[in-house]
């Protein structure tokens, strides 16, 4: 592959480390990075700072039940997701599959064929991605209006300010997951080093004297103590389809 930076993130997990050994080779033969994690606690700690494109969960993990990490997996990151799992837990697969996963694989595999798995799951998402960011380039919330496309943001009044890009990142993260608590690295951008760092509240804190009438009592973004923050809104996205 020509670009480092599109090559693409595979977390692993999977106990058994000649198996993993196995998948990471031929993933990073075919051009993709690769994280392997020996236990479902070890994934779902560095799921906190890695933003992986595709995880491939063994369903077989001695610490966690395979189908409750996948579950985890969902609840923090929109990562495609492909379980491995043997001949004998048909019913795992279906529940799998139920539960969100994007497809699975048959143990024992033939690597080349969990590759293709791979990257069909990958370019069908590539082609959605595409899809929701042309009908999603507006979006408004309690009288304002943001254009994602050129990071210009319309106050309730009628007044027009462009953003920067750093502040332009934090918005669209924060629209993006409206009413949900959103922890400190999840809103980092890629620039920013640590958790601890501080750019992030300064960001906020930018943010907010843009967008609140009283930087004192947010109207938007929330402080939750201990948590991270929140972004309170009802957002729309008139540009998109009718039942965007
Ligand atoms: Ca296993």
């Amino acid at each position: 592959m020509k670009e480092n930076e599109a090559q693409k993130l595979i977390a692993i997990v999977e106990d058994d480390p000649d198996v993993a050994r196995i998948i990471e080779q031929v993933l990073r033969d075919f051009g993709f990075r690769t994280a392997w994690s020996r236990s479902a606690t070890d994934l779902l700690r560095r799921l906190r700072t890695l933003a992986p494109d595709l995880c491939i969960i063994d369903l077989g993990l001695p610490d966690m039940d395979g189908l409750e990490v996948m579950q985890r997996v969902r609840s923090q990151s929109a990562c495609g997701i492909v379980i491995l799992t043997g001949r004998a837990h048909v019913s795992d697969r279906v529940m799998g599959l139920e539960l969100g996963a994007d497809d699975y694989v048959l143990k024992p595999f033939e690597p080349r064929e969990l590759v293709a798995r791979v990257r069909s799951i990958l370019r069908r998402r590539e082609g959605a991605a595409e899809a929701e960011g042309r009908s999603r380039r507006i979006a408004e919330f309690g009288g304002w209006r943001f254009n994602l496309a050129n990071n210009t943001l319309h106050s309730p009044g009628g007044e027009e300010q462009v953003l920067s890009t750093s502040e332009a990142d934090l918005l669209k993260v924060f629209i993006q997951n409206p009413n949900r608590i959103l922890r400190r690295e999840q809103l980092m951008g890629t620039r920013d080093l640590s958790p601890t760092d501080r750019s992030i509240d300064v960001r906020i804190s930018r943010l907010r004297r843009r967008l609140e009438p009283s930087e004192d009592s947010p109207e938007f973004i929330k402080t939750v103590y201990g948590a991270g923050y929140l972004f309170l809104a009802a957002i729309a996205w008139p540009g998109g389809d009718a039942t965007a």
